[in-house]
C-alpha cells in the first residue's frame, strides 16, 4: 500500500446535513474510496430539494416541496446527476431561454424568445430587439445594458440592491416589473429593493455570458426526490458509504484524533467533519467550537426569504399554452403545469417568492386567490377540484447586499462548511450546494 492509500484507509468523514451540499460532498469523498457517515436529522434526504407526498380523496400525490428550476449553466449539479446515473432527459425538460410574462392586469405582456437557430451571442441580441410588450427605446436600453455588464466581466466594485443599480443604468421601470423582479425573484429569492447586485450579475454571468445552453431552463418531469437524493444515495450505497436518517447531530468536540460527533444516544470519532446545514442551525450545532463564533455571529443575522407553492387541481384535461409561464401584478408570480412537466394532468403548481402580503393571508384564502388570479388571466381554469398550499418559511435565505458569507474552511483543521451560504457567488441554489459540497471534499482529498 503506498503512503496516500494508508492515509485515505485512516480517514473517516462525518458529513451532517443530507441536503443538495452534504450529498455532493458524500460523492466526490465516496468515489474516492474515503470512508464517510452521512447523518441526516431528517426522515429522508434531500433537504429544501425533495419531494412531498399530498393526499386529495385518499388518492396521494407526489409532489415538490416546492417547484425547482435548474439552468443549463448550473454544471456541476449536471455532472453529479450524470455520475450517479441520472439521464437528463429522464429527468429534465430542457427549454431554450424564452420568458413569456402575462400581466394580470390585462396590459401588454411581455414576450422574450432568444433566436435559437443563431449562435451565441447573437440569439440573445435578436431576442431581446424583437421582445414583445417594450417600447423600442425600452429594449435598445435592455442590449445596451447587457453589453455593459459584458464589457466590466460582470463585476461590480461595490454591492448596492439591485433596484437601484437597474434604474441607475437606465432600465424603465416597465423593463424591471416585467423582466428585471421576476427574474431576481426566482434567482435569489430575495425583494429586489434588498437584493444583492453582484450575486444578480454572477447568475447573469454564468447563465448569459459563455454557453449558449447555459441560460436554457431545466424543469424537473420527476419528482425531485427521485432526481436528487434517491440517486445519489443509491450511488453513495454502492461505495459503501454509512447513511443514517433521523439521526440528527447534537454536538461537535475537537478531540485528539479529530472530532466527537454526538447524537442523543451515541458518540462517534471521526477524522473529519463537513457541518452541510442550512446557515440557521450552525449556532446550536457549534456550541463546543469556540473559534466558530465569529462565523455564527455573522450567520444569525440573515434573514430567511419563504417560497410558497400553490398546487390546484383542476379537472385533466385542463392545460396551459406552455408549461411554465410568468404573471406579472399578480401575487402569483410563475405557474407550472405538471401535467406538461409530470404527466400530474390539471395539477398547476404556482410560486410565490420571497417576502410579502400574501404571508397574511390563511392557506385556503391565498389558494383562493390565487386561483381567482389564475382565472382572469387563463379563462378555461374554472374552480379547481382541491388545493394544498406548501409555505416553505425559511426557504432560503436573503441574498442581500454586502452578506457576509462564510468561507468552507474553518480554524479547525479537518472541520469545514458546506451549504449553499457557503458558495458565496450564488445565491441559495442547488448548484451553489453543490459546488459547496463539492469544494469541501476537495480541501479534505488535498
Ligand atoms: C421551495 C423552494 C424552492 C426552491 N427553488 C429553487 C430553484 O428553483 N432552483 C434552485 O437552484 N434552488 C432552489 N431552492 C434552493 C435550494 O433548494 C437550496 O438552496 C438547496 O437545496 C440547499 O441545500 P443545502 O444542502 O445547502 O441545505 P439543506 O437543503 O437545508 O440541507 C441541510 C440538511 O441538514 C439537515 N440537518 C440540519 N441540522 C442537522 C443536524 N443537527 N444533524 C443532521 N442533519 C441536520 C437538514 O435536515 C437538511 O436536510 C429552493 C428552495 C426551496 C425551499
Amino acid at each position: 500500500m503506498n503512503k496516500k492509500t494508508v492515509q485515505k484507509n485512516k480517514m473517516h468523514v462525518a458529513i451532517i446535513g443530507g441536503g443538495m451540499a452534504g450529498l455532493s460532498a458524500a460523492a466526490a469523498l465516496a468515489e474516492e474510496g474515503i470512508q464517510i457517515s452521512l447523518f441526516e436529522a431528517g426522515p429522508h434526504f434531500g433537504g429544501r430539494a425533495r419531494s412531498v407526498a399530498i393526499e386529495f380523496n385518499s388518492q396521494t400525490f407526489q409532489v415538490d416541496n416546492g417547484q425547482h428550476i435548474l439552468l443549463g449553466a448550473y454544471e456541476e449539479t449536471l455532472k453529479l446527476l450524470a455520475k450517479v446515473g441520472v439521464d437528463e432527459k429522464t429527468a429534465f425538460l430542457r427549454l431554450p431561454l424564452a420568458l413569456n410574462m402575462l400581466s394580470a392586469r390585462n396590459k401588454q405582456n411581455f414576450k422574450l424568445n432568444c433566436a435559437n437557430f443563431l449562435p451565441h451571442p447573437f440569439n440573445q441580441l435578436l431576442g431581446f430587439l424583437f421582445c414583445q410588450g417594450l417600447s423600442f427605446s425600452e429594449r435598445i436600453s435592455a442590449i445596451l445594458f447587457m453589453a455593459r455588464l459584458k464589457k466590466i466581466s460582470y463585476r461590480l466594485s461595490s454591492d448596492e440592491p439591485l433596484k437601484n443599480f437597474l434604474l441607475k443604468n437606465g432600465q424603465s421601470h416597465l423593463i424591471i416589473n416585467v423582466l428585471w423582479e421576476p427574474l431576481c425573484l426566482a434567482a435569489l429569492n430575495t425583494p429586489i429593493e434588498l437584493a444583492s447586485s453582484k450575486v444578480f450579475l454572477n447568475v447573469l454571468r454564468d447563465a448569459f455570458s459563455y454557453h449558449k445552453t447555459d441560460s436554457d431552463f431545466l424543469l424537473p418531469k420527476l419528482d425531485l426526490s427521485q432526481i436528487l437524493s434517491t440517486p445519489i444515495a443509491r450511488y453513495l450505497q454502492t461505495k459503501d458509504a454509512h447513511l443514517y436518517t433521523n439521526k440528527r447531530i447534537r454536538n461537535i468536540q475537537p478531540s485528539q484524533n479529530g472530532f466527537q460527533v454526538s447524537t442523543r444516544l451515541e458518540t462517534l470519532e471521526f477524522s473529519h467533519v463537513i457541518i452541510a446545514t442550512a446557515a440557521r442551525k450552525l449556532k446550536e450545532l457549534t456550541a463546543d467550537l469556540p473559534k466558530l463564533d465569529f462565523v455564527t455571529s455573522q450567520t444569525e443575522q440573515y434573514d430567511d426569504q419563504p417560497i410558497y407553492t400553490i398546487y390546484l387541481q383542476y379537472p385533466n384535461t385542463t392545460v396551459l399554452a406552455q408549461p411554465m409561464l410568468g404573471l406579472v401584478g399578480s401575487t402569483s408570480q410563475w405557474v407550472f403545469d405538471r401535467g406538461q412537466l409530470c404527466g400530474q394532468h390539471g395539477l398547476m403548481a404556482v410560486v410565490i417568492s420571497a417576502q410579502g402580503k400574501h404571508q397574511k393571508l390563511s392557506q385556503d384564502m391565498l389558494a383562493l386567490k390565487v386561483a381567482q388570479e389564475l382565472h382572469h388571466v387563463f379563462p378555461h381554469l374554472q374552480k379547481p377540484l382541491w388545493h394544498k398550499v406548501i409555505a416553505e418559511k425559511r426557504a432560503t435565505f436573503s441574498c442581500s447586499v454586502n452578506l457576509p458569507r462564510p468561507a468552507n474552511l474553518t480554524p479547525y483543521p479537518n472541520l469545514f462548511l458546506a451549504g449553499d451560504y457557503t458558495y458565496a457567488d450564488y445565491p441559495a441554489t442547488i448548484e451553489g450546494s453543490v459546488r459547496s459540497g463539492l469544494a469541501c471534499a476537495n480541501l479534505i482529498l488535498k
